[in-house]
């Protein structure tokens, strides 16, 4: 199982009190959520109901508070009053070994006055609704700008309660320069949309439910060492036909290897790793999602964030250390009820890790009988998976800040000038400033001119083809 509190790297004194409380082990969300922001990151939590969704965010939040510093470091946003209660009450928990802590609850129906006073006192934290604290905000009786993360906790129920419109205007009152959190049971569009608009490089973790782990995921395992292991990745992806495939490496070198190996053979692959700058990122990611890609060559730490309906394949190229990573790495397919299959390649070494995993899942992992003499000949392999992406990507300079909707740009490319069919079009994906859209391969350059020659609501913006 996971390595405890411990691993975390939270301060001496939090771990004392998780162990005092009897915190044995972190909650599956704890140990994902946990890392990311203390890194400083933006997140996307999602997990059932009393999974420890409190401590995720609030261990990260007390590590990094300045107690010396009276002046306000967390905004912690609640649907109702009971659960502004509860997480207050956690955190003065948790921070029972911070001397000095001050938490406050702003919350309607309650008065103003005491709310004000314990405000110029000063706190380090507030817990409350979104009515009330904007009040507060409007009254200037909050101070916003030493604000360093702000949360939004059972982010679904309070747009469910019509609170989007006050949490959104709350959003946009504190520092552009935040960390922001979201954590919620579900993921409804709503909450898509103020994750895109207030969110930075949101990372996203999504914890299944216990029973369903695995499911609709066959796993394998495949004995495979040394320079074998190129050859063994040809003949799966040529043995499993997929459409969209992610090879994960536990190393950029790797990552950077494997691509050289899979672009020589012909066959439609980008890399994502941390060595690519966030545009970058995200042009991959979209090119994969739309099908103008079909083998991602990842790390966890590029793959953590990632979205992608309808992966049909995942492969372990190199045994991820952790088992939560290889439960993150396999969870990416298998998707909505879709059928996913992950394959791990292994060696001797990693039999104890193996255990561990099929301990947690419950779930024993079959073993691909493989040979390497099953494959004489490597140049024919390589030829037989050679293919292109069924889509090319067109980027276009301009997106949602430019007004520009995927209703326009369907327009364009199916109207007199671009003249395509609406079967040609395929994901379209609008970026502050820019947008993708997919085209059938074979009608993307033309498309591309034909924008680039035309207009998007009477406004001119380029076009070209990425890869
Ligand atoms: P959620 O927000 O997901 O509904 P909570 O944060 O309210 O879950 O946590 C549910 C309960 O689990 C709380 O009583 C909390 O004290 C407890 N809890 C949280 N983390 C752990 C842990 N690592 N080990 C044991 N209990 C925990
Ligand atoms: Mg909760």
């Amino acid at each position: 199982m996971s390595d405890g509190f411990a691993s975390l790297s939270l301060s001496a004194n939090l771990l004392e009190v998780v162990n005092e409380l009897g915190y044995v082990t972190p909650t599956r969300i704890q140990v994902e959520s946990i890392p990311v922001l203390l890194a400083g990151n933006d997140l996307v939590g999602q997990s059932k109901t009393g999974s420890g969704k409190t401590a995720a965010f609030a261990l990260p939040i007390l590590h990094q508070l300045d107690i010396d510093n009276r002046s306000l470091q967390a905004l912690i946003i609640c649907p109702t009053r009971e659960l502004s209660a509860q997480v207050a009450r956690e955190i003065r928990i948790l921070g029972r070994k911070h001397p000095g802590l001050r938490v406050s609850e702003l919350c309607g129906g309650q008065p103003v006055k005491p709310q004000v006073s314990a405000l110029e006192r000063g706190v380090h934290i507030v817990v409350g609704t979104p009515g009330r604290l904007l009040d507060h905000v409007s009254r200037d009786t909050i101070h916003t700008d030493a604000i360093r993360t702000v949360v939004l906790d059972e982010a679904d129920r309070m747009l469910d309660m019509g609170f989007g419109a006050d949490v959104e205007k709350l959003l946009r009152a504190v520092p552009k320069s935040r960390q922001t959190v979201l954590f919620s049971a579900t993921f409804p569009p709503g909450i898509e949309a103020i994750s895109k608009r207030y969110q930075r490089d949101a990372i996203r973790i999504t914890i299944a439910e216990e029973e369903s782990e695995g499911e609709g995921i066959s796993q394998l395992k495949l004995q495979a060492e040394g320079n074998d292991k190129v050859l063994a990745l040809f003949s799966v992806l040529h043995k499993y036909p997929h459409n969209s495939a992610i090879v994960f490496c536990n190393f950029k070198k790797t990552v950077v290897e494997l691509l050289r190996e899979l672009n020589r053979a012909g066959v439609s692959a980008d890399r994502l790793d941390g060595d690519l700058d966030q545009y970058h990122r995200d042009q991959v990611l979209a090119r994969f999602r739309n099908h103008s890609v079909n083998v991602l060559i990842a790390t966890d730490v590029a793959g953590r964030g990632l979205d992608v309906e309808e992966l049909d394949l995942v492969i372990n190229y190199e045994f991820p250390q952790q088992p939560e990573t290889y439960l993150h790495r396999i969870g990416r397919t298998g998707r909505a009820g879709r059928q996913g299959l992950a394959i791990s390649f292994v060696s001797k070494r990693d039999n104890s890790r193996l255990e561990s995993i099929e301990e947690l899942t419950g779930v024993p992992i079959k073993t691909l009988p493989w040979a390497q003499s099953d494959y004489p000949d490597f140049d024919k392999l390589a030829k037989a998976i050679a293919c292109e992406a069924p889509m090319v990507t067109i980027l276009i300079s301009g997106g949602r800040k430019d007004k520009v909707r995927a209703g326009d740009i369907l327009g364009a490319l199916t109207g007199d000038a671009g003249q395509l069919k609406g079967a040609d079009i395929g994901k379209i994906e609008i970026r502050d400033r820019l947008s993708y859209v997919a085209v059938t391969r074979s009608k993307g350059k033309r498309a591309a001119e034909s924008l680039n020659a035309g207009r998007i609501k009477g406004k001119r913006f380029r076009a070209s083809l990425v890869s």
